[in-house]
């Protein structure tokens, strides 16, 4: 039996009868329902105290309101709730303290500024997204930007779809439905998300051919496999994982001449859409787009928001010839982006032109070469008022940890950062207490994503903003956690 807590008095209050519960005009009249209807409309209040009404009816049938519960006041408080919930958004934004710079769960690449204010421009303004101003007559969207996409690739044409497995997937159907494609075992990948290069082969309707072995695959064994029916050699950017060891890799330029000889396209999936070399900052180098092209690659496909650090969007970029094909194909019209990626391409792509100041411009690139100092410091500066917030049954400490890339690109490099690590040390189970805490976080009206490794919570401070540090303070000064 449940005492009552404190000593005092236990008032028993009588259970409420369905004939006490409110009729439903009676409290859609109230007066102080009138400012929640001007809010939300009359339709979609009375909808909701239609369904709550129903709710607590069920509830007192089974004995489970007491009267001050059906009061019409405390109906209200509910409705009032009920509806703030149901109109905040679900999608929200969050602190990332994953660590993961390109988290794909998180939405991957943060957009600068400059990104940001095309965008609202023409959310709100009429564009010439497919309006040619010197003739006046109808465009081509992917016109606005494929000259500054050739620029900085190298590229003869290049098109724009909406991610870059919309790129692979419209490629082969435009070119090589009903024919082979021949892939090297070492190379088919499987990225997050169901995108799995023989799945996507077969959508498009083309037909793989394996050649090599996982660890080793030879010039030769593509040049075997070669037939009547092969519409292209594809190499796949392993993304997420590395074949090391024993291995063998016949080089683009070995495929790129086989494919000459027989006269067969060569296309690279490359995953991410490196425009620079990163290793001038002291990153892992990555095959730069225009390296893939100057090797000889007819087509190279890559996403708008790895590395390259732009909204979500999938380039196909090479041969003019390949490109029309694709530009014609009907699948293209319907994997096509929207004014506001284009916005935003334009923008992010445009920085590029000023590659010494990427660091600064880019966030992408700006989280991604953050000082292990910097990192440290703001870190430091959280140490206190999150130990206080969670109370002595928990330790924080400020400690060097590890962040990734993330989005499949370089999965075994890491970059050295900073963070807190919060352990437990009361009395209950470390874990359990571990992960309540992880779900406190998560849960919070700003949701703060950290992660769990060995039994201790590590927030990495790498993807924090000066701005965010300070909202955190508050946060979880004012969180129950
Ligand atoms: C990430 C990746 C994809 C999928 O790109 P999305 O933009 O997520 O659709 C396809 N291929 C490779 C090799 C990748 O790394």
């Amino acid at each position: 039996m449940n005492l009552p807590a404190s000593s005092e008095p236990c008032v028993i209050q009588p259970l409420a009868q369905p004939a006490d519960l409110p009729a439903l005009d009676k409290v859609l009249h109230r007066p102080e329902l009138a400012a929640t209807i001007t809010q939300h409309g009359l339709t979609l209040v009375t909808q909701q105290l239609r369904l709550l009404l129903a709710e607590l009816r069920t509830q007192v049938l089974e004995q489970q309101l007491t009267l001050p519960e059906v009061e019409p006041t405390h109906i209200i408080a509910q409705l009032i709730e009920r509806l703030s919930a149901l109109t905040t958004s679900k999608l929200k934004t969050v602190i990332n303290l994953t660590g993961t710079v390109l988290h794909t769960n998180l939405g991957r690449a943060l957009l600068p500024d400059c990104a940001v204010e095309a965008v609202t421009q023409v959310l709100t303004q009429p564009t010439n997204l497919e309006f040619d101003l010197e003739t006046g007559k109808r465009g081509d969207r992917d016109s606005l930007i494929e000259s500054l996409i050739c620029e900085l690739t190298g590229a003869e044409a290049a098109t724009v779809v909406n991610n870059n497995a919309a790129a692979v997937l419209l490629m082969l159907n435009a070119l090589a439905s009903t024919k082979e494609v021949i892939v090297s075992r070492g190379e088919l990948v499987e990225i997050g998300g169901s995108f799995r290069i023989p799945d996507i082969m077969s959508s498009a309707g083309s037909k793989l051919v394996e050649v090599g072995t996982t660890n080793r695959t030879h010039y030769a064994d593509y040049e075997r496999a070669i037939s009547e029916q092969t519409a292209m050699l594809m190499k796949v950017h392993c993304s997420n994982y590395a074949v090391v060891g024993f291995t063998k890799e016949t080089a683009l330029t070995e495929l790129v001449k086989l494919g000459q000889q027989h006269q067969i396209p060569v296309t690279v999936d490359l995953g991410s859409g490196t425009l620079v070399d990163l290793a001038q900052w002291g990153l892992p180098h990555e095959p730069t787009v225009k390296e893939t092209i100057q090797a000889g690659a007819d087509l190279v496909t890559f996403s708008g928001d790895k590395l390259l650090g732009g909204p979500q969007a999938g380039f196909i970029v090479g041969r003019k010839s390949l490109v029309d094909i694709i530009k014609k194909h009907p699948l293209k019209r319907a994997l096509r982006v929207g004014k506001l990626t284009m916005a935003a391409l334009e923008s992010v792509l445009s920085l590029y032109r000023s590659p010494e100041l990427l660091p600064e411009r880019l966030t992408t690139l700006r989280l991604l070469t953050r000082a292990q100092s910097d990192i440290q410091q703001q870190a430091q500066s959280l140490q206190a008022s999150l130990q206080h917030a969670v109370g002595s049954d928990y330790l924080v400490n400020c400690e060097p940890m590890l962040s990734q890339i993330g989005s499949g690109a370089m999965p075994i490099e890491s970059l050295p950062s900073f963070g807190l690590v919060v352990q437990y040390q009361g009395l209950d189970k470390a874990n359990r207490q571990i992960m309540r805490l992880e779900r406190g976080l998560r849960t919070q009206a700003q949701p703060i994503i950290g992660r769990i490794h060995k039994n201790a919570l590590y927030l990495d401070c790498r993807c924090l903003s000066e701005a965010q540090a300070e909202l955190l303070k508050v946060t979880w000064s004012e969180a129950r956690l």
